[in-house]
């Protein structure tokens, strides 16, 4: 069966690679679930894995599938499997549990282990290939109405998981009501966070760099938010404008932006950081004036990294309710498909060279 792979550590290695047919017995205790992969997006992390600055092959192999944002139909069932059956449409989460507390109680997007597991990033292989097999803890059913929008889910369920833990966190204040947002970033990721935040009946300002209009402008204010261009008015000036902001999604992965989000909080606010890249710049932040601030202020900053099966659960729930209260607005973020998993060249020039892309993805099968 055919994978797009690289070869970690190598840049720009991406390439055809061959894998045996998974089997529903390859898991333990009657537990397989065999799914046909359908659709699978890519993002930042799949093109920073193939520039060679993260990724690690499964052990005893040296190539590496990408793909960690799936979507599929479960073919078979072990005997074991309740609650799934062939030709649900499904979707699997990415971590698998390691060894620390936090694992065990299943809540492996929090593990304190160093090494960690990914399908796709980190030590085990992705869905970027014909067919998956995996145990039902880590498959998560979508409605049939959800099919042409359920390659998503994965990146919605980043998003549900940094509010939920901005959300959780704010019960220390006993009243929080958050009343205004802020979203730094208009990516995949941004205009998703703008959506779960629109949804729970905030104001929502989103922020990015390009002048309007563009699609994700027309995306942000398609839910009623407002769309603003930092080159002409940075964070600082937009939060004086529209805030005090309660709570700060930032979606760019760039620190400077991160820090300018720190400083543009209001009092009592949280700031959820979720954007990575694998660099070490330097850059000079007002120091003094984001502590005084934070202390003055009873701020918090939180990083959230994955996500566990909780909030590709919720994720279901907003996608649905977005069906509901947005028609069609999802299926506008599937700006580029690919079709075919020998077009792997083709989804990593989109994916490096298409400024306007939102969410490019491969349509692996019918
Ligand atoms: C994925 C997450 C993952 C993170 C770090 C992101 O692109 O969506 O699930 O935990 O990369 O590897
Ligand atoms: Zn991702």
């Amino acid at each position: 069966m055919k994978a797009i792979a690289v070869f970690p550590g190598k840049p720009n290695s991406i390439h055809l690679a061959d894998l045996p047919m998974p089997q529903v017995a390859d898991i333990p205790e009657g537990r397989g679930v065999l799914v046909k992969v359908l659709r699978v997006g890519v993002d930042g992390t799949d093109k920073e894995i193939n520039a060679a600055e993260y990724g690690a092959a499964p052990p005893g192999y040296d190539f590496l599938t990408l793909g960690h944002e799936s979507f599929g139909r479960v073919v078979e069932v072990g005997p074991q499997v309740r609650g799934l059956a062939a030709g649900d449409y499904v979707v699997a989460t990415v971590r698998r549990p390691g060894a620390s507390i936090y694992d065990t109680i299943g809540t492996y997007d929090m593990t304190t282990d160093a090494t960690y597991y990914e399908r796709g990033i980190s030590l085990l292989h992705g869905f970027l290939t014909e067919y998956y097999v995996d145990d039902p803890e880590y498959i998560v059913k979508l409605p049939a109405g959800l099919q042409t929008v359920g390659v998503l889910l994965e990146p919605t369920s980043v998003v549900e998981k940094g509010i939920a833990q901005a959300y959780e966190i704010q019960r220390r204040l006993k009243v929080w009501r958050p009343a205004r947002a802020a979203v730094l970033g208009a990516g995949t990721l941004g205009l998703l966070a703008t959506l779960a935040l629109r949804l729970r009946g905030l104001e929502v300002t989103t922020l990015a760099r390009s002048a309007p209009p563009t699609l994700n402008s027309e995306l942000v204010e398609a839910l009623g938010a407002r769309y603003l261009s930092t080159r002409a008015l940075p964070l600082r000036q937009a939060a004086e404008l529209h805030g005090p902001f309660d709570i700060i999604f930032e979606a760019t992965g760039a620190s400077s932006v991160a820090f300018e989000g720190m400083e543009a909080l209001g009092r009592n606010g949280v700031l959820v950081l979720t954007g990575i890249s694998g660099g070490d710049r330097m850059i000079e932040v007002p120091g003094d004036r984001i502590l005084l601030g934070f202390v003055l202020g009873n701020k918090v900053a939180v990083g959230s990294v994955n996500a566990n099966r909780v909030y590709f659960e919720r994720g279901v729930q907003d996608m649905a309710l977005a069906t509901l209260q947005y028609p069609g607005w999802l299926e506008r973020l599937l700006t580029h498909p690919v079709r075919g998993l020998d077009n792997y060249a083709e989804m990593m020039r989109l994916l490096t060279e298409e400024q306007r892309a939102i969410k490019v993805f491969v349509e692996v099968s019918e």
